[in-house]
């Protein structure tokens, strides 16, 4: 559920819920009374305590007013009057009797005990009146009911009701309703907090340990927190930064061992003709190449692994410059037919002398040109030709052939060995920076890996496209396309 919606839920339940509560209890309450008068009487309490202290004795006073209308005689009967009386102390008030001059009965306690002066005389108050007096230092409310016999005898009754005995019990259930209001408030934060604190805390706490284990390092902590509320799609999109960051560790601890893998590569690639330029001077140096033939040769043979120790370097060099693309390009129109022909002949004058056959096709009408730079152009066509040299099967005769093709906007380069082939599993990765096929890496075939990774982003920094096909044992084919191009017409007359 959405922390908005939960908010608005629980803002409703704030307001509904207590006051539902309020409502039932004082319905409980009520119905609780088996006095139905007393309820009453709480219930007016609330409006006037005056009422509540007259309403307290109303009964009392109604049969009284009977007898004084039907059954006068009663008053002549102290066993009637002294259980009235007891009637009125069970609610704070107690009952006096005067006929004449006389106190007939005095139902009045020690703390209130009013003076026979302090009664109002016959027919002061009339019918609902009360009176409010104090007596010595204690508020008393007096309601007088009078009669007469009929023979001129007369007398009243004085119903004394102590107020500040009946307002403490007015106030105890002030107190109640307060306590329950304050209880039910209570219990409706109590179920609020823990319905929006359990909806909510565990999921921070979740997140809490896992960016906790993030700042350890630990990128393998899981975030698993269910839900559609905002504090889910936090935890989701810290989950993917979790994920995202593992994979970057990942990728840079394969970077590093990479790295590793290239420099001791190299270090061995470098090795082998270095030992044999060390060797090849000291025979010079020692006098082992005693005839100017054997002293040409070895120097022809140092100077073709110094040629092999600087092509390395220059791939190192290369490789370092296009991690941060800063391979110095030069472009310039170029055209196509006549750039590889002449490098066929470089290259082809070099494979013959390794007995390999190169043979040249090109469909591509005459003029046409790309926009490139011939010398990173060279070293892609090396490359593909250098592999295919190095991938040769180890028995049989290698044949390479360079075909040009025309494919409408583009100029197609194909170049087909008949070497080991690529495995289909190598095959989508030769490209990729530093992969080196199974059988390469576990054959004597010397290698870095990066060859095909500089081809790649040399032709696609011309704009153009680079893909391979192969068989195993059969051979493979290297296709690149380049975008043709075609100079400006020059529409200018000339002066
Ligand atoms: P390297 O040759 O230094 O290993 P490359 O990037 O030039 O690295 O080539 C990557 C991999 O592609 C090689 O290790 C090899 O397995 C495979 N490969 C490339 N060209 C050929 C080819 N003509 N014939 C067979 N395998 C090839």
């Amino acid at each position: 559920m959405k922390l908005k919606k939960r908010l608005i839920i629980s803002f409703l339940i704030i307001i509904i819920v207590p006051m539902l509560l309020a409502f039932l209890l004082f319905l409980g309450i009520t119905r609780a009374q088996k006095d139905q008068e007393a309820s009453q009487r709480r219930a007016l309490y609330f409006a006037n305590s005056l009422s509540l202290l007259q309403n307290n004795t109303s009964n009392e006073i109604e049969i009284l007013k009977k007898w004084a209308e039907k059954n006068p005689q009663n008053f002549q009967k102290e066993s009637l009057i002294r259980k009235m009386n007891e009637s009125l102390q069970e609610k704070h008030s107690f009952l006096i009797q005067r006929e004449g001059l006389k106190i007939l009965f005095d139902g009045s306690q020690d703390e209130v005990r009013p003076s026979f002066t302090e009664l109002p005389e016959y027919g002061r108050l009339r019918d609902g009146e009360t009176l409010v007096e104090t007596v010595g230092d204690v508020p008393v409310t007096i309601q007088q009911v009078d009669y007469g016999y009929g023979n001129g005898k007369r007398g009243s009754v004085f119903v004394f009701t102590t107020a500040n005995r009946l307002l403490p019990e007015g106030q105890k259930i002030l107190f109640d309703y307060l306590a329950s209001a304050l209880l039910i408030l209570l219990f409706t934060a109590a179920v609020l907090i823990s319905w929006l604190y359990g909806g909510i805390m565990p999921k921070i706490r979740k997140m809490q340990k896992a960016a906790e284990e993030i700042e350890k390092g630990k990128l393998d902590h899981v975030i698993d927190v269910k839900g559609s509320d905002e504090l889910t799609d936090l935890a989701r999109a810290m989950e993917r930064m979790r994920k995202r960051l593992s994979a970057d560790a990942i990728q840079k601890l394969e970077a590093e061992d990479a790295q590793r893998q290239l420099i001791s590569n190299i270090a061995h690639d470098l090795k082998t003709p270095l030992t044999s330029i060390t060797g090849y001077s000291e025979g010079i140096l020692d006098g082992i190449a005693n005839t100017p033939e054997k002293q040409e040769k070895y120097v022809r043979t140092i100077h073709s692994k110094a040629k092999e120790m600087n092509a390395l370097l220059n791939e190192l060099s290369i490789y370092s410059k296009i991690d941060t693309d800063r391979i110095p390009y030069n472009f310039v129109p170029l055209d196509v037919g006549e750039f590889f022909q002449s490098c066929n002949e470089e290259v082809g004058m070099d494979l013959a002398n390794q007995d390999i056959g190169l043979s040249y096709y090109n469909e591509l009408p005459k003029g046409c040109a790309v926009i490139a730079d011939p010398e990173q152009l060279t070293r892609v066509i090396h490359n593909i030709v250098g592999n295919a040299v190095k991938y040769k099967k180890p028995e049989g005769n290698l044949s390479i052939s360079m075909r040009l093709r025309d494919a409408g906007d583009y100029v197609q380069v194909e170049i087909e060995d008949n070497g080991q082939g690529i495995s289909k599993e190598d095959l989508p990765h030769i490209f990729d920076r530093l992969y080196r096929g199974d059988k390469s890496r576990t054959t004597k075939i010397k290698g870095s890996g990066i060859g095909l990774s500089i081809v790649k982003k040399i032709i696609s920094d011309h704009g153009g496209q680079i893909w391979a096909t192969s068989k195993l044992g059969e051979g493979s084919v290297f296709y690149f396309v380049l975008r043709k191009y075609s100079e400006p017409e020059n529409t200018g007359e000339q002066a």
